[in-house]
Parts: structure tokens; sequence; C-alpha cells
């Protein structure tokens, strides 16, 4: 089937959960950073954490639909860890159609780096208390619909030890062979300013690595991993849903000399990223000062809003397409072909080879193939995406 479609035609392609999005309530993630914060520490080392943990799983038992779990998992002995031991951290499962996954995590553990030894107060309202109340609000509001694809909620542990927590949960996920479509780490996402001046309450950065990076070990993918294009989907969805608050896209990995629990998904081949809030205070990171009263809730809100729009595209999304090909033939027009899968609906996107992020779009339905006057195959990178899923490049 061949549909032709004028280049003026410009449908949206987005799920736009409006009614769901001002669900998200900053006031009831408020109470959840206060809460967690109100520990002396949360260090994975210390019965903090497992208190808070428990505290986290039954504020998701409370949800009607999810699975809860405390997962166990072995912090080895380092520094600050005097011996190998059991420790936990909180995943809840929300069932879908499909077992795709989606999952959105935030730490729910703390450290003080300024003081020795491990008794250090530790309140880590914005890291992670922050990132783990995004997730945990995600769920309640989320959880009041059926999705297409099954969506996890994660409040990991052992981050501050070296990424533990997310790293047994990649693990886990690789040895019982997940389908992850997408994992959204949030971490350190309250704050809109920082001591020296900056501020900036419309914007939240999106870290995100180059699929040419080799994954861990140099072993060869098992999955391909587009994290890149994941990236580049968010940025989309919340460039057409949310006014006045947008995505800064960030082409790296991470922050310099700095690592977060996205990191162990994409080594294992799963596309991820990480959201950062756009001027950090590194004063108030592992140090007794994270303190709720420098959380701006309402940017809170924001960051929340913006996962929620981009975990529902993918939450409904078909897979994606594959064989996704632009016919080389030298011509003024484009033609681009892929294999579709019956009953799934696609998204053809393009951008200006120089253009970060995708510059407009087209709904073409039940479609396997596109084409369009006038558009130049050597200036422009085409994509195509089921309706809210990642896109996948034309090549
Ligand atoms: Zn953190």
């Amino acid at each position: 089937m061949i549909t032709v479609v004028a280049m003026s035609v410009l449908a949206q392609g987005v799920l736009l959960p409006e009614d769901l999005a001002k669900q998200v309530d900053p006031k009831r993630m408020r109470a959840v950073v206060e809460k967690l914060a109100s520990w002396h520490d949360r260090n994975t080392n210390n019965p903090g954490l497992t208190e808070a943990a428990n505290w986290m799983a039954e504020q998701y038992r409370q949800i009607p639909g999810l699975q809860v779990e405390i997962m166990k998992y072995t912090l080895p002995k380092m520094a600050r860890v005097s011996e190998e031991k059991e420790v936990v951290q909180v995943i809840a499962v929300l069932p879908g159609e499909t077992d795709r996954r989606i999952l959105v995590s935030g730490h729910i553990d703390t450290i003080n780096m300024v003081e020795r030894g491990l008794g250090g107060h530790a309140p880590g309202a914005n890291d992670d208390a922050s990132g783990a109340s995004v997730a945990l609000e995600l769920a309640r509001v989320l959880s009041q619909k059926k999705w297409k694809n099954t969506l996890v909620f994660c409040a990991v542990s052992g981050e501050e030890q070296g990424l533990y927590g997310s790293k047994a949960l990649a693990d886990r996920a690789v040895r019982e062979n997940w389908k992850i479509d997408a994992m959204l780490n949030n971490d350190i996402v309250g704050s809109s300013g920082n001591k020296n001046g900056q501020k900036d309450d419309k914007h939240i950065r999106v870290f995100s690595t180059d699929p040419a990076v080799p994954l861990a070990r140099g072993e060869a993918p098992t999955r391909v991993q587009e994290s890149r294009e994941l990236a580049r989907l968010i940025e989309f969805v919340n460039r057409k849903a949310v006014s006045g608050f947008g995505v800064k896209l960030v082409f790296r990995a991470d922050r310099f000399g700095r690592g977060g629990d996205h990191t162990p998904f994409w080594q294992a081949g799963y596309s991820s990223v990480r959201f950062t809030e756009a001027n950090e205070e590194y004063s108030r990171q592992h140090t007794p000062d994270d303190l709720p009263e420098f959380v701006d809730w309402k940017y809170l809100g924001n960051v929340a809003r913006m996962n929620l729009i981009a975990m529902a595209n993918l939450a409904d999304a078909d897979a994606p397409p594959t064989n996704v090909r632009v016919d080389r033939t030298q011509g003024h027009d484009i033609k681009i072909t892929w294999t579709a899968k019956p009953g799934a609906r696609y998204t053809v996107y393009w951008r200006d080879t120089t253009s970060p992020v995708w510059q407009d779009s087209v709904r073409v339905g039940e479609a396997s193939s596109y084409e369009a006057k006038k558009m130049s195959k050597d200036d422009l990178v085409f994509a195509v995406g089921a309706v809210g899923g990642i896109p996948v490049e034309a090549k």
C-alpha cells in the first residue's frame, strides 16, 4: 500500500494525555519528598534505607492494579560497606496487554560525603527523593488506565555506592529476558535554581548516550539500544504537549565525572535516558543541606508531567517498525518504506541533517510506505515510528 501525503499535512502523531497530566499533584509529591527526607539518612548500608523502602512499598501497595515487590540483591564489601550484605529496593509493575516494558525510576538511597563514616545526616530531598516521588506519582496517575505495554515503577537503592541497585535490576532484566523499550531515570529533578544565581524553571535536561558508545565489557549487543532516539522522542512529544515547559537535550551519557541508574541499562543494550534539572547546586548534593526547602514543587510537578507524557506515549505504542528504508534512487521526491505490523499505526518524522530534534512529522495510519514531493533525501534524515513509540531512522 502506498500513501501519498502532501507536505502541508502535519498531523501531530502524539498522544496528548491532558486529562492525566492535570492529575499530577505537586502537593502529593511534596508529602513523599518530605517523608523520605525525614529519615536521618537512607544510606544503603544503614537501617534507614530498609525503613524507607518499606514505606515506599506501602505507598505503591495502596495503588490498585500494581504488583509490588521488595527486590533483594547483594551489596558487595567495599569502602564504607564492612561486609557483603543483602539490601532492598522497590519494584512495582502495572501489567499491560503486552510484555514490552517501560520503566521509570528514581533512587531512594542517600549519602553524606562531607563527614567521615556512615553516620552523617543525609536527607537527600533532591538527590533523589525528587526522582522517587516522580515514579510514584506516575504510578498513581497512570494506573487509572489500561495500557498496551507493561509499566514498571522503581525506587532503587545502592546508587550512591556505585549504581548497584539498578545494575542488579538490569542484570535481572537480561537474565529474565525482559523486553524493555525504554528506561527513564529521574535523578536530581526538583530544583530550578542554584546559589550561583542561575535559574531555569522551564526546562529539564535529558542526557542520552550515543548508540556508537560501546556496550559494557566490549560485548556484542544482543539488543539495540537507541537512547538518543528515545531522547528525541521525549523532546518531540513534550514539545507538542506541554506549554511553557520543555526538554533540553544533552547528547552525553551523563555529566562529567558522574553516572546514574540509566547507565547499567544502556550498557545492557536497553534504551535509557537520565533527567536532571537545568541548574544543579552541587553543595546541596551528598550533604546535610539537601533539604526539602530547596525543592521547587511546581518545577517538580512539571517534571512529572513531562515524564507522564513520554511514558503514556510509549505505554500505548506498538512495536517499532523493521526494515525502514529510504529509496536511494536519484530524484526530487522521497519514498520511505517499512515492514508494518497488521493493525499498527505509524508516524513519519524528518529533520535537517544538522538538527538535533525532529522538526516535523506526519501520521500515516496503517501504511507501510510514505511518499512526498519535493523533499530531498540528501538534505533530510527520516524515521518511522509506531505512534508514540521510538522512531527508527530510515537507512
Ligand atoms: Zn542521585
